[in-house]
């Protein structure tokens, strides 16, 4: 049995999306800058996919930019507004938590030396941001606060709406939303956000485009230059059937995602039930009750897999199963979690974590087949 449960990594395209992506690559191969008929084209395929995105996410179609994918989005947001903000009003502090994404660590470190500081937030075992950490660290050079929707490792959600109602309105918040968009309902209104990330292909999307959604009116830089795409913030000729292809995926989302979430909630609870009947008190579930059922999180303790994820991977693998360590990002490497010692978890640990994660095309049967080979697998090491 073939078991794909590694869909927070990416997902398989769906094949009505796939039957969208064609055209633009046989026949309207326009470049959408061009005035001839085939560029109008390709514009106006443009054009209308991003005002299907900006509906989707309750924005206005000229607050969406597309990107090459998630990590782009970070980038630009949390590099052009800091620095532009830097450069007009002098605020140079960053707030951020110690379990986001790589891509929001990593644009972090690199803006220090522009003269930008960052400051973490507490988190608590959950993988929840404190709120009075967060007031606490805010100053009158607090300039840009980066704070996640959904965990990628261990589906934390947290309470975004709440965080921007204790910020105000003139602070800056930029929510990565790469694992909660087209999921669960994300409105750029309610959540009082003033920036966004999102990816393709982790809604059964190509993989290669995303878009960062950005207030009007909030100070951004460029991120490429010369070209005036996207209105002279990201150069460069744009990847229109991979930008319709997005736009046929959120469509799909859009009218899928109730039944979708109730599909993987019944999964991961199963799942859940199966694994405590296994391994019983031997394994803690990362998750918490307010976390994301399109993900599950499971610390083995030493002696079942003697802390070598590594090799339960490619057991796994043998036996059909993919499923990650954690980030994608992360996977292939040797390094622990950040996000399993961000929430106060011993290296060890890190070192047992696994991640599983769902679409709603998984069955119960692979389910029962998973519990089954980690049992077995299980009872192999522990001998
Ligand atoms: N942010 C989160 C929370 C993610 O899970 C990922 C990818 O796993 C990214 C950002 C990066 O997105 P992309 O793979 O489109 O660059």
């Amino acid at each position: 049995m073939q078991v794909y449960f590694d869909n927070a990594s990416t997902t398989k395209i769906d094949s009505r999306v796939f039957e969208t992506i064609l055209p633009f690559l046989k026949d309207n191969y326009g470049n959408a800058s061009s005035i001839h008929s085939l560029g109008r084209k390709a514009r106006v395929a443009i054009e209308s996919s991003r005002e299907t995105i900006a509906d989707f996410i309750g924005a206005i179609p000229s607050e969406i930019y597309f990107t090459s994918g998630g990590t782009e989005a970070i980038n630009f947001i949390i590099s052009g507004i800091s620095k532009s903000n830097f450069l007009e009003t002098n605020k140079n502090e960053l707030l951020t938590s110690p379990i986001e994404h790589k891509a929001v660590i990593d644009t972090h470190k690199n803006l220090e030396q522009y003269g930008l500081t960052t400051k973490y937030l507490k988190i608590d075992n959950n993988g929840c941001f404190n709120l009075d950490s967060l007031c606490k660290n805010i100053t009158s050079k607090t300039s840009l606060i980066s704070l996640m929707h959904t965990n990628n490792e261990i589906g934390a959600i947290n309470n975004i709406e709440q965080i921007s109602d204790k910020l105000g309105e003139n602070q800056f918040l930029f929510c990565d939303c790469v694992q909660a968009f087209g999921k669960t309902k994300i409105d750029v209104n309610t959540l009082k956000i003033h920036a966004l990330s999102a990816s393709a292909h982790k809604i059964y999307g190509p993989k290669g485009i995303g878009i960062a959604y950005i207030k009007s009116g909030t100070p951004l830089s460029p991120l490429l230059f010369g070209g005036s795409q996207e209105r002279n913030r990201r150069g460069g000729t744009e990847n229109v059937a991979a930008i319709v292809a997005f736009a046929t995926a959120v469509i799909i989302a859009k009218s899928e995602m109730e039944s979708n979430y109730k599909s993987v909630s019944k999964l991961n609870s199963y799942f859940q039930n199966g694994i405590v009947q296994i391994f019983g008190d031997k394994i803690s579930i990362n998750n918490s009750k307010k976390s994301t059922p399109y993900i599950l999180s499971l610390t083995f303790r030493n002696e079942y897999f003697r802390n070598d994820i590594d090799t339960l991977l490619m057991s796994l693998d043998i036996n059909g199963i993919a499923a990650s360590q954690g980030s994608a990002c992360t996977s292939g490497t040797i390094k622990p979690s950040h996000v399993i010692l961000g929430i106060g978890k011993e290296i060890n640990d890190a070192n047992g974590t696994i991640r599983f994660s769902f679409n709603p095309k998984n069955t119960i049967s692979e389910v029962d087949y998973v519990l089954g080979v980690l049992e077995k697998l299980g009872k192999h090491n522990s001998k």
